[in-house]
């Protein structure tokens, strides 16, 4: 709370120094980036004598309309694409992706098909509707086979509906050790063809995938955060079951450099927020929303059929009609395949009132905030915690409180500036 006040203080000795400025900017055409329709506000933001100008986002409490709490499925050796035979049934498993579920789904369910094809079924059975199970539905028509979807809920009731929508292909998706080398060449097969998938929605009505610039900013110098193991945890996964540090967790995003766009620095005249330092990068993004739409849209037109249905053991999948099945039940997994090596990841997501016109993304201070069509996406992590934040715990309640502190830090980032009324 002292921190806001710093903050808030800084911001309005800001605006103070901003009186009288804005009518300059204003003269330099910076209006011309917000659409008339919207917004009586100036279109401005939020520093002076800089180039770029932005449209402020909302982030009073007023404009929170929800906050969703949803649990990463971590597997120490990265997800499960290993199989089972349950009777005369083949389950080819597909699940545990972390905080890396729609990052990596068609490169994962790309995976899981082909195993499937190996043994040239005409019709197989998903089960789970989540970004994994869907995707891998969708995948599996598009290899020309008969699908049948089953799951308890449909896409927009499950966990994934509750993430915040970002290609994040290498968040708390492994560890290190327990996923070994082998790995990263895995992970990268999945991101690369993850990346070329999402690409073929870009510019479809309702953009269920988009680019938006994301912004970086900090009072201090901007550095990559590297996490040393700490040789006075003395505990690891490897003797606990679960990671104890974040240098436990693996990173593997470097080796798709080539074709993510990178963080550039910004000049103070580029940086459009008072603060000291920016960096720019363009990041993709998922609009749930319509994702979902298209996706099973394309998977009902392709005939594929939806049967709602709940799973107890793994002899139900044996019972089904189907002799191979792609199993796609994220964290459940843990309990119904009795996978202890599934880690709950706890993590929450504020979200705001849509703001078009206001189309980028900021991480400030340990909270981001993703503008999005189907809402402005908030969550407040902790600077000492990193990966480790919600590492273990299995409790789905929202904690309004923690959002409304990420509020409370973004905040003076997006003050609007005093207009000078003649
Ligand atoms: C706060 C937060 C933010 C995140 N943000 C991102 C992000 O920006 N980018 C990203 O790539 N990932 C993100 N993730 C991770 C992502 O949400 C998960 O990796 C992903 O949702 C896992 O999808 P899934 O389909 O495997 O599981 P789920 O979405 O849990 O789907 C499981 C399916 O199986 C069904 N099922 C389960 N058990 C049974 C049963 N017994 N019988 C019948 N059906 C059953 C369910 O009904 C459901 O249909 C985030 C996660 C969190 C917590």
């Amino acid at each position: 709370m002292a921190e806001f006040r710093q903050v808030e203080q800084a911001g309005v000795e800001r605006r103070a120094m901003l009186k009288g400025t804005l009518g300059a900017a204003a003269m330099m055409g910076l209006q011309a980036c917000a659409p008339a329709a919207r917004t009586e506000r100036p279109a401005t933001m939020m520093a002076p004598g800089r180039k770029t100008a932005l449209v402020p986002i909302r982030i009073t409490r007023d404009q929170l309309i929800d906050v969703k709490c949803c649990i990463r499925p971590l597997r120490a050796a990265g997800p499960n694409l290993g199989s089972d035979v349950v009777g005369d049934t083949l389950v080819i498993h597909n699940y545990g992706h972390g905080g890396s579920g729609w990052s990596l789904s068609w490169g994962s369910a790309d995976i899981a098909v082909g195993k499937a094809l190996s043994v040239l079924p005409r019709e197989i059975a998903v089960v789970g509707c989540g970004i994994i199970g869907l995707t891998s539905a969708v995948m599996a028509q598009r290899a020309g086979l008969k699908v049948t979807l089953y799951a308890r809920e449909s896409i927009q009731q499950t966990r994934s509906f509750r993430a915040s929508g970002s290609f994040t292909p290498d968040s708390r998706v492994a560890l290190t050790d327990p996923a070994g080398p082998a790995f990263g060449d895995v992970w990268e097969r999945m991101a690369r063809f993850s990346w070329k998938a999402f690409r073929t929605y870009l510019g479809l009505p309702g953009h269920p995938v988009e680019f938006n610039d994301s912004y970086q900013l900090s009072d201090t110098p901007i550095t990559r955060r590297v996490w040393p193991a700490d040789p006075a945890i003395t505990q690891s996964f490897a003797t606990s079951g679960r990671p104890r540090q974040n240098s436990e967790f693996g990173h593997y995003s470097d080796r798709i450099r080539d074709i993510v766009p990178q963080a550039q620095p910004l000049s103070d005249e580029e940086n459009p927020f008072p603060v000291a330092h920016a960096r720019r990068s363009s990041h993709m993004i998922f609009n749930f929303a319509s994702y979902a739409h298209v996706m099973l849209g394309e998977f009902f037109e392709r005939g594929g059929q939806f049967v709602m249905k709940d799973f107890y053991s793994p002899a139900d999948y044996a019972a089904l009609a189907e002799k191979v099945v792609i199993n796609c039940t994220g964290y459940a997994a843990r309990d119904l395949w009795q996978d202890k090596t599934v880690i709950p990841v706890r993590g929450q997501t504020g979200w705001l009132v849509p703001q078009p016109e206001a189309f980028y993304s900021v991480r400030y201070r340990n909270v981001s905030l993703t503008s999005k069509r189907d809402g402005i996406v908030v969550m407040n992590t902790n600077p000492d915690l990193g990966e480790m934040l919600g590492v273990g715990d299995s409790m789905e309640l929202p904690n309004v409180a923690d959002i409304e502190q990420g509020l409370e830090i973004l905040s003076p980032l997006f003050s609007p500036p005093v207009v000078e009324r003649s």
